[in-house]
């Protein structure tokens, strides 16, 4: 048995853990859970639980719907909800098929072997997200405008604002399940809140923002009121992204810096963003996966919609961020397209790709752009050769379909299920008649 097992088991006994959770992620990134007593964990660690997958979003097909979910000691935590005795833990969990390979349809084991790719390559890939989400009063009835805790903006410090008793307690719980939290703040909606994690390999990022969700729905519960990671709540407030930073380290040297070059910014780094924007339209699908989150990406806001990259400009796609002179190690990339509700394991897959393609093929990086885009006339945007992102769901799905990267570093399982989801999202959605158009034509036509 090794140590970190061996761990696990003595904590589960002297803090007299009943209940091990056994978590996983859907395709469309929808927590799973089962919970087992301690007896089962054994068996669980040394060939995993058995479940029907096919009851499983994105998982397996009725006719081989058994699979495995083999929990990774190395996650352990016990959950700061749940912890008085007899307490609950938890631990993430790979999804095996019956002959115990790893399932293609496990978007955890689609960033692993991505990882696996940049590490063949001599790096390892960090992660540093800011999530933004909204606090309402309530859960919102069917057909009710959502009513927010408070009227506050970017930074404010409201008065007794319940925004700073959850961040508190969020960010409490958080650190005891090991997630450090660098930065919160208000963000710039009534009752919006922003938490940065501080960065990690993407794998345990990915794990932490399950994580994270998790508990800002609990503390939500306790606190009374509701937590949502709606890209795009409000058509007169801004969405809720999740920027992220990204870097790529040789060893221990960032591989992204350059002492003395523009930006500090090293070839290696230049090559990673031309990718980013290089594939960044045919992977929006999958960054921001609902119909909802094209009313962010186009609602203003400080939301990107055009593909270009700049240094201070926050209307660009990705941002090199330089808020001290001398960064060294800290040399990072931010990515501003993908939102809160996007599926960490396969959104980070795919950015890390897109990455890698640039610095692989030697992509060019195009100069700067540090106007604001968004009040550039469309000729002149399209002189400066920066194109939009998609508009909606459905031209997003058309350029992911296309998309060699995505099929690839997806796999086909995951690549072709996502497409068939979001497709009969969009046809849903089409044919709705909304209160725009009832409001608009009615009085009128
Ligand atoms: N909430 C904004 C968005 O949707 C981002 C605000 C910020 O710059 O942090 O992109
Ligand atoms: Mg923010
Ligand atoms: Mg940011």
């Amino acid at each position: 048995m090794d140590k970190q097992t061996e761990f696990v088991l003595r904590t589960l006994e002297e803090r007299d853990l009943r209940f091990v959770r056994l978590w996983f992620t859907d395709v469309l990134g929808f927590l799973k859970s089962v919970a087992i007593a301690p007896a089962e964990l054994e068996a669980a660690f040394a060939e995993g639980i058995g479940f029907d997958g096919s009851a499983i979003e994105g998982f397996a097909r009725v006719h081989e719907s058994d699979m495995l979910a083999k929990p990774d000691p190395a996650t352990f935590q016990v959950l700061p909800w749940r912890a008085e005795a007899p307490g609950t833990a938890r631990m993430f969990c790979d999804i095996l098929q019956t002959d115990g390979t790893p399932s293609f349809a496990d978007p955890r084991y689609v960033l692993k072997r991505t990882l696996a790719k940049a590490s063949d390559l001599g790096f390892t890939f960090y992660t540093h997200p800011e999530i933004e989400f909204y606090l309402f009063d309530k859960h919102p009835a069917t057909g009710e405008r959502p009513s927010p805790i408070d009227h506050g903006g970017y930074f404010d410090h409201t008065i007794h604002g319940a925004g700073h008793d959850f961040r508190r307690h969020a960010i409490t719980m958080l650190e005891s399940m090991g997630i450090s939290v660098e930065y919160s703040h208000h963000e710039g909606g009534p009752g919006q809140q922003e938490i940065d994690l501080r960065y990690a390999d993407a794998l345990s990022t990915a794990d932490n923002i399950m994580t994270f969700r998790m508990v800002m729905k609990e503390v939500g519960l306790e606190q009374g009121v509701f937590a949502s990671f709606m890209p795009k709540p409000f058509t007169e407030h801004p969405g809720s992204a999740m920027h992220t930073h990204l870097s790529l380290f040789e060893g221990d040297r960032n591989a992204f810096y350059e002492a003395g070059a523009e930006y500090q910014l090293s070839k290696v780094g230049r090559a990673f963003i031309a990718g980013l924007l290089k594939h960044s339209a045919e992977i929006t699908a999958v960054t921001n996966q609902w119909v909802n989150s094209y009313k962010r990406l186009w609602g203003g806001g400080e939301a990107p919609a055009y593909i270009c990259w700049g240094h201070n400009n926050r209307s660009a796609l990705v941002r090199v961020p330089m808020y001290k002179p001398t960064k060294g190690q800290s040399t990072r990339v931010e990515v501003r397209s993908i939102d809160s509700a996007c599926n960490p394991y396969l959104a980070y897959a795919l950015l890390l790709a897109a990455g890698l393609k640039g610095i692989d093929e030697g992509y060019e990086l195009p100069p700067g752009a540090e106007d604001d885009v968004w009040s550039l006339s469309s000729s002149e945007r399209r002189a400066l050769g920066i194109d939009p992102l998609p508009q909606n769901l459905a031209e997003a799905i058309a350029l992911m379909e296309r998309s060699e990267l995505a099929a690839e570093t997806l796999g086909e399982h995951v690549f072709d299920f996502f497409l068939r989801n979001k497709r009969r999202e969009w046809e849903e959605y089409r044919m709705q008649v909304t209160p725009f158009e009832l409001d608009r034509y009615l009085p009128v036509l």
